[in-house]
């Protein structure tokens, strides 16, 4: 039987040299290859500047603090997310306000947000969820009408664009990830991209101790963290940065492909919608189960055809945590928990050819009309 991970990076003999050479450098840490992968970052965005960090979470966390996020305040954003977009809020002291999300692109629904601010309200934090942007016009209308500020959550969806603006460049700044389910990987890793040089001062200090670039070693100017990249990571981000290209033409040619499998069954499940104006990127492929089956059992019965999928997104707010400190409930965001009780994404990475897309979808129809 063959086995289908749900995600797999994609390596080549360019990322193994580069990270070679890192090793036989002896150079490990703070050497020429963050700032190098930062260069290059920045101009594949087109923002002025780049703050390598250790991961996409700590990246959000410096973007909180350099937003001037502080106890008390209240940050807009949504249920439907990988944890990190909200619990960033919370390191910072402030109170995430959810709001529901659109049912076609699982993204902030925006005509929600007016009804949600508060005296409290500092910012929007928007996240651009599996590789398509949210809709940032009105947005955009809403933050400069009641002065807040926007920071994107772009973990999921590098390169993806909105009238042909990418993504990350919406807000005062913008975070991305490079676990190895992203479309590019450092194995941990992130990015802040900003055009605002005092927020990537800050940033580039707060990541490193606290220092600023001025200073010595054991010179501290605020309270900093380590969450540096180190440069093995970096040289594996410029290995991928080099083919990044060629990975989301991979990425959107297997869409393509699921879809033409898929379609026929509409009756069935619901395939991605890309808004018209958006360029998806495509970070997970994602379904919705229209019949009214146990998704979680159709995951398990998947499992043992040797198909992994997953349950893309469990709603933050339903989270027990979240529960017990804010008192959010069942149904207060009844789009995102409609959404995460039907959701289903499906093996994604390069490399699946059509003989597999055509066994996976196969197997999940099959499995679908039997249950
Ligand atoms: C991946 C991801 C992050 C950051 O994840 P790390 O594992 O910390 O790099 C943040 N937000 C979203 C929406 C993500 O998908």
């Amino acid at each position: 039987m063959k086995h289908y991970q749900i995600a797999k990076p994609n390596i080549t003999a360019k990322e193994k040299d580069y990270v070679k050479k890192v090793l036989e450098s002896g150079n490990l840490s703070l050497g020429p290859m963050y700032k190098l992968f930062e260069k290059r970052f920045a101009r594949l965005i087109g923002t002025k500047y780049a703050c390598s960090v250790s991961s996409g979470t700590a990246g959000l966390h410096l973007a909180m603090i350099a937003a001037g996020i502080k106890a008390g305040d209240e940050i807009i954003t949504t249920p439907f997310s990988f944890i990190a977009s909200a619990n960033c809020i919370l390191y910072v002291g402030a109170k995430p306000i959810f709001v529901d999300i659109n049912p076609d692109t699982y993204n902030l629904n925006p005509k929600l947000i007016e009804k949600a601010i508060t005296k409290k309200t500092k910012a929007i934090l928007v996240v651009h969820i599996f590789g398509q942007a949210c809709d940032m016009d009105p947005i955009i209308k809403i933050a400069k009408k009641y002065r807040l500020k926007i920071i994107e959550d772009a973990c999921e969806s590098i390169l993806a664009s909105y009238k042909r603006k990418k993504v990350g460049t919406f807000g005062q700044s913008a975070v991305f990830a490079f676990y190895p389910n992203k479309q590019i990987t450092t194995g941990e890793g992130g990015m802040i991209v900003t055009d605002n040089r005092q927020v990537y001062e800050l940033c580039s200090s707060l990541k490193n101790q606290g220092r600023t670039s001025d200073m010595q070693w054991l010179d501290h100017k605020y309270l900093g963290y380590n969450y540096r990249l180190d440069e093995i990571s970096a040289a594996l981000g410029v290995a991928q940065l080099e083919r990044i290209k060629y990975l989301i033409n991979q990425r959107a040619k297997i869409a393509k492909m699921y879809h033409k499998y898929l379609k026929a069954h509409h009756h069935l499940l619901k395939i991605p919608v890309v808004a018209k104006g958006n360029v998806d990127t495509w970070f997970v492929y994602v379904i919705q189960v229209l019949k009214d089956i146990d998704r979680d059992c159709l995951i398990g019965e998947l499992a043992k055809n040797g198909i992994q999928t997953k349950n893309y997104l469990p709603s933050i707010h339903l989270f027990d945590f979240y529960k017990k400190t804010f008192g959010y409930k069942v149904g207060d965001f009844p789009i995102s928990e409609l959404v995460s009780s039907r959701s289903l994404a499906l093996p994604f990475y390069i490399g699946l050819k059509e003989t597999d897309i055509k066994y996976i979808v196969r197997k999940l129809i099959d499995l679908i009309n039997k249950a």
